[in-house]
Parts: C-alpha cells; structure tokens; sequence
C-alpha cells in the first residue's frame, strides 16, 4: 500500500499523488513543504463526495507554491473517492456508512471506520491545525458557516479566522472535528455551497479562508483582515422528521426565526399534514433540507441559536 510522505523533511517540496488509507482504498493527497520551518496545515475535503465547493477548493489550494511558505501545506482533496465518483449523498459506497459520524473509527473495521482511523493515527499526529472543508450535500441548501469543537479556545480562534460569520460550538461526537480534538489538534468545519453546484464565489470563499489561516499560523506572510461578516458564535438546533412523508419548508435560508414559529410540514402525498414543525429557540436558518421527500429520523434543517437563549 503506498503511504503519505513525510509532512515534514526540511527541503522545499511538493509531493502528490494516491496513498492507500486501507485495502481497496484510493485517494489523491499533495504534501507542500516551505524551505523555512513552520507549522503543518491538514486540509481535507470531499468526507462528503457531493459537496463540490469544498473538493473543487481544496483541488486549487494543491497548486500553493512551496516557495514563501513557511511550514507544510497537506491536502486530501477527496477523501471519500467512491462517493464522489458515485455521486453519494452523504455515505461511503464501500459501506453505506457516514464517515462524517464514523471517528476515531477503528483499524479492523469498515471502509469508513478503517478510514476515520487511518486519519486518526497517520495524520493528525502530525498536524498543528486541520481544516475539513464541506458544504450542503446534494440535499441541502445551506448559507456559510463553520463548525468548531466548542470546549476547545484555539479552534474557535481558527474558526474566526477562517473569516465565515457563523461558528456552531459543536459538542463532541463521530465527525472528523471531534477526531481531531481527541488528538489534541485545533480543528473547523467550514461548509460552504450545496444542492451539487459549485460556484466560483463559493469555491473563492473557502480557499481564502484557508489562506487567512495559513497567514494566522504564519505559513505565509501578511495579516488577516477581521472576518468581513463579522463572526457570531451559535449552538446547532436540529428538528428531525417524526415521520416520512413530503417536506414542505416555510422558512428561507438565513430567515431569523422565532421561537414558536412554524419552520415547515411533513404531508402525505394527499396533503394531509402528518407534522408540524416548530422552532423550540430562536435563531438563522444555517441549512435546510431541499428534497421533497424526507424520512423519519432525518434532520430537517439547522438553526444557528445564540448562546444563552
Ligand atoms: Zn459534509
């Protein structure tokens, strides 16, 4: 199996190609090392192989010049390559699992389990900082905004450079952020884009927010302008269907709801409504559910509650 380079050589380098995570495991990686010591970057993209922002974003930053960069600069632009190729809507094909909910994953079991672990144990010991770029999945609808573990001060700090103007404080779970945490690395989600389109401001958007971290870290010079938006951080509130049936959203991404205010209804397909959804906190529509069709158990939408209300 052919393993990632070392991160870290003390000569001016950019190495790419394919390493193999695990058996039957394939994926593109680009190693760029400064000839000037610094800290190492981990960026990876494509957990969701849908969200094309991200994949297209983390494509570009491979082309970084290792001269005047301080440090190294390791980019796994598609770590899910089954789903991206088969257009998967949030699972690894190789297991129909959500690598996304799937860390610190384990060494003898599934793809994604295998995989969570390989990132575990061969790369983020040698990260100072990780990045995991994502976006709305072909589904979803969503407005810019970034995750971060909420009990770690440094990756909040990261997730206001990364310049979006939403973090989540996000409690521990199964998502590469939480992996990252339990190995000591200061770690943000950044989602960007949905519903399978990629655009140019969206593309933009997120390899700035990874160059406003490497100039914070001190990867490349010059300093990093406050966040245009501003940066205000929230709790996720997530309403999931009770039942299956048709989703018809009332509310329009960004709309600053209420609390009691009716979010949308589940119908059956002669229009009887089978639940109402309503808003327990206040707080911005983050993303929202755009398939007609959802099933009991899913998320709906996310809002972005202010802390303390
Ligand atoms: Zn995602």
């Amino acid at each position: 199996m052919t393993r990632l380079p070392a991160f870290r050589t003390g000569q001016a380098r950019r190495e790419q190609g394919h390493c193999s995570p695990a058996e039957g495991l394939d994926i593109p990686f680009c190693v760029i090392e400064g000839a000037a010591p610094g800290p190492c970057l981990v960026v990876t993209a494509g957990v969701h192989g849908s969200e094309y922002c991200s994949i297209e974003a983390a494509l570009r930053l491979m082309a970084t010049d290792p001269a005047g960069l301080s440090g190294t600069l390791v980019v796994l632009p598609i770590v899910n390559v089954g789903g991206f190729r088969a257009r998967s809507i949030y699972v690894m094909p190789e297991d129909g699992q959500n690598l996304n909910r799937m860390f610190p994953g384990k060494p003898d079991g599934t793809a994604s389990q295998r995989l969570a672990d390989w990132l575990m144990t061969r790369v983020f010991p040698g990260a100072d900082a990780y990045l995991d770029l994502h976006g709305g999945d072909l589904d979803e609808a969503l407005t810019p905004f970034s995750i971060f573990p909420g009990a770690s001060a440094e990756s909040r700090v990261l997730a206001e450079v990364f310049g979006l103007p939403i973090g989540v404080a996000a409690a521990p779970g199964g998502n590469s952020i939480s992996g990252a945490a339990l190995a000591g690395v200061p770690a943000v989600l950044a989602e960007v884009g949905g519903n399978g389109i990629w655009t140019e401001a969206g593309v933009d958007q997120l390899v700035e927010g990874v160059r406003r971290v490497m100039r914070h870290l001190g990867m490349v010079p010059g300093p990093v302008a406050p966040a245009p938006g501003g940066f205000e951080v929230v709790a996720f509130l997530v309403p999931k269907a009770d039942v299956s049936g048709l989703w018809y959203p009332a509310r329009a991404l960004s709309d600053a709801v209420r609390a009691g205010d009716v979010l949308g209804e589940i119908r059956d397909v002669f229009g009887a409504v089978l639940q109402t959804v309503t808003a327990d906190k206040p707080g911005p529509v983050l993303y929202q559910l755009s398939s007609l069709w959802v099933n009991a158990g899913e998320a709906l939408l996310g809002l972005g509650v202010p802390t303390g209300a």
